[in-house]
């Protein structure tokens, strides 16, 4: 036997003894090697089956969603590890609501997803903001929470990426956007985001990261003002997105 078969049986035998808790159900998990979340929650966590080709949320056939096809969105396309619906849509506001431990987890699915729809790397990851009052009220902005465990999952892959934190600002609370089309909110959003650093963004393949995508008007709008300082390309990486209802 090799040192290192020792030293993974050894492992393997600690965590038979002691477990630790799944980031989503707290239930006490033996496994080895060490996950973020149990079995059971990770097989009830929704992903698509076929997806838009464009925004990427889950479709019921083929091409492009209703969404896109009534206002086609500015990034250049949307990846999401997961559908915004039902308890996968729980898991996923649990995150807006602080829980920084299922940050980290979506976080790495994310850039799971990331690296297999653009293999070849190069990015710069900048998260969608929240206005200056509204960070200080909950001290809290979940899309950086996401980007920062999106970095360190892909620098531990060797994937080249950076992140930008400060590229765009939220000047303006953009209201009550539940229950509009896309139309109203993109009107909601125009003119509320603020580009601060426009000269890092020249040529770059930037990717929006953001926890969900339900009309796509956030991050057509961000894009817009991204692709207007530049940048090559820009890709709208979320957690979870609404499907084609
Ligand atoms: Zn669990
Ligand atoms: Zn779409």
């Amino acid at each position: 036997m090799n040192v290192w078969t020792k030293i993974e049986n050894k492992l393997r035998a600690y965590a038979s003894k002691r477990g630790y808790t799944c980031d989503s159900c707290q239930k006490e998990i033996f496994d080895y090697p060490y996950r973020r979340v149990c079995d059971a929650c990770m097989r009830s966590l929704r992903r698509a089956e076929r997806v838009c080709e464009k925004c990427g949320r889950e479709t019921r056939a083929d091409g492009i969603c209703l969404t896109c096809k009534s206002h086609i969105p500015l990034f250049t396309q949307g990846f999401s590890p997961f559908v915004y619906y039902g308890d996968t849509a729980s898991v996923i506001n649990r995150v807006k609501n602080g829980n920084r431990r299922l940050a980290f987890f979506l976080g790495e699915e994310m850039a799971q997803t990331l690296m297999s729809a653009l293999p070849d790397g190069n990015v710069l990851l900048i998260p969608v903001p929240l206005t200056k009052n509204r960070y200080k009220e909950r001290g809290y902005n979940q899309a950086v929470e996401l980007a920062h465990s999106i970095y360190a999952y892909l620098k531990k892959h060797n994937y080249s990426a950076r992140l930008e934190l400060n590229a765009l600002e939220k000047t303006r609370e953009s209201g009550e956007q539940k229950h509009l089309g896309f139309l109203d909110r993109a009107k909601n959003v125009l003119g509320v985001y603020h580009l601060s650093k426009r000269k890092i963004l020249e040529e770059q393949t930037v990717v929006l990261v953001d926890d969900i995508m339900t009309t796509g008007a956030t991050g057509s709008e961000c894009a817009r003002l991204i692709r207007g300082a530049g940048a090559s390309a820009v890709y709208l990486l979320t957690a979870g997105a609404l499907p084609e209802l």
